[in-house]
């Protein structure tokens, strides 16, 4: 079947987004990728689509537990035969989850690194034929990047066991130049065929405020968006996002929190009211929202700084997936400042590392203070070369010309 009909017979989709039928028709001649595309690109569709048209089955190795249910769960409404094996499904689901798929029943099965290496795990995929494995996420593998999983360094060893080598493909929305290589060297993957399709977001207006008063901000801001408009508001701690909810909540504004420290349960419970559409606010650490699809995200506020450019990029990169104008608002304070730099001096860590870290939060600082095009500096940062030094859409470009005045004024005063 040619792809353009298999993407119409599956997805319902007529064309490709960018970067995603170079990517699909090299798996499909069994050579292996690395897949950089933007947050909403649609890396999903570049493995799901070969997992289709090739025989044996797709593994799909994914971070991201608590969503692996949904994920399935779409796929099986389009009649796409996918399961997942994870540490949530009891014994006995596993077991027959594993007859099922000895009897060839799943095209696609999402597991996580976790499993990879168990007896039972392997002795299963020693069983079946495996043409491709997909590892979304893969800069968990990067020890460097900002969002390292030990699991992932277990992914080559499985690998390596798989009685025929399947193709390898790889898959993220941020990667340095660095964290690429380290990719590519990690995974073993062999002379892939490297897609970046460029890491802007047009319709995602950037903006930097220097509030002395946080919260009297805020409460502005939600309260000048519109009734029933969606948005994120990251924090860099548990207590702040409970304290955050709390206040909001004291002003009459319906939030609701996630972090890390809530039992899974309570996680789940609060991203699916959210998801859902039964809270439009989530106030929420950088434990929530990657993987998450949600389309209608108009805005993501960080109430503090997070600690580097990636991670801001990949947070804020969950406002507009639909393609929609969305806001991008990063509140600065000094004090961030400072709480970031105690959370890394209490890591232990090379002096190399502490080196690069240290490196990686000053960008974000200097975002936080440039007059330039902030939409340049984020581009920048993933090496990619900016043309037009105005962007129209960003803070600084937009109100450039207010702040000169701003400052003729005073001058003359
Ligand atoms: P990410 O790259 O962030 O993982 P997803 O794979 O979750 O992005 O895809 C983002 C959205 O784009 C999804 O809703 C998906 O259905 C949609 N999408 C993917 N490919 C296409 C396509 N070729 N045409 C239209 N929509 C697409
Ligand atoms: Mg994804």
């Amino acid at each position: 079947m040619d792809i353009y009909k298999a993407l119409k017979k599956y997805f319902g989709y007529d064309s490709f987004k960018k970067g995603q039928e170079e990517l699909i028709n090299s798996m499909l001649d069994g050579k292996d990728v690395l897949g950089i595309m933007p947050t909403g690109g649609g890396k999903s569709l570049c493995y799901q689509l070969p997992a289709m048209m090739l025989e044996g089955v797709t593994l799909v190795i994914s971070p991201l537990i608590a969503l692996m249910k949904d994920q399935v769960d779409t796929l099986n409404e389009m009649g796409i035969e996918a399961t997942y094996i994870n540490s949530s499904i009891k014994e006995e689901e596993a077991v027959q989850r594993a007859r099922d798929i000895r009897n060839n029943k799943y095209k696609i099965i999402y597991v996580a690194p976790e499993r990879l290496n168990a007896i039972a795990f392997k002795g299963l995929t020693q069983d079946i034929t495996i043409s491709l494995v997909a590892i979304d996420e893969a800069h968990c593998i990067s020890q460097w990047g900002h969002d390292f999983r030990p699991s992932y360094t277990e992914i080559p060893r499985f690998i390596q066991s798989l009685k025929a080598r399947p193709t390898v493909a790889a898959f993220t929305a941020t990667a340095t130049t660095e964290v690429i290589e380290e990719i590519k060297r990690l995974l073993a993957l062999q002379n892939p065929i490297t897609s970046v399709t460029g890491f802007d977001r047009p319709n995602l207006f950037y903006r930097v405020v220097k509030a002395s008063n946080k919260f009297a901000y805020l409460l502005d801001y939600l309260n000048k968006q519109g009734e029933g408009v969606v948005g994120i508001i990251y924090c860099s701690t548990r207590k702040t996002v409970e304290s955050l909810v709390k206040q909001l909540k004291d002003k009459g504004i319906e939030a609701i929190g996630y972090h890390g420290g809530m039992t899974p349960e309570a996680r789940q419970k609060n991203q699916d009211t959210f998801i859902f559409n039964r809270t439009r606010i989530i106030v929420a650490t950088n434990a929530f929202g990657m993987g998450i699809d949600k389309p209608d995200v108009r805005f993501v506020l960080h109430y503090n700084m997070p600690q580097n450019m990636e991670a801001y990029y990949q947070e804020a990169g969950r406002a507009g997936r639909d393609g929609e104008d969305s806001q991008c608002i990063m509140m600065y304070s000094p004090s961030d400042v400072v709480k970031q730099k105690l959370i890394l001096q209490n890591e232990y860590m090379s002096i190399e590392r502490e080196k690069l870290l240290y490196k990686n939060l000053q960008y974000l600082i200097d975002y936080c203070h440039t007059n330039d095009c902030l939409r340049g500096r984020i581009l920048t940062y993933f090496g990619e070369r900016i043309e037009n030094r105005n962007c129209g859409k960003c803070s600084n470009c937009l109100e450039a010309g207010e702040t000169i005045d701003i400052t003729v004024e005073a001058q003359k005063i």
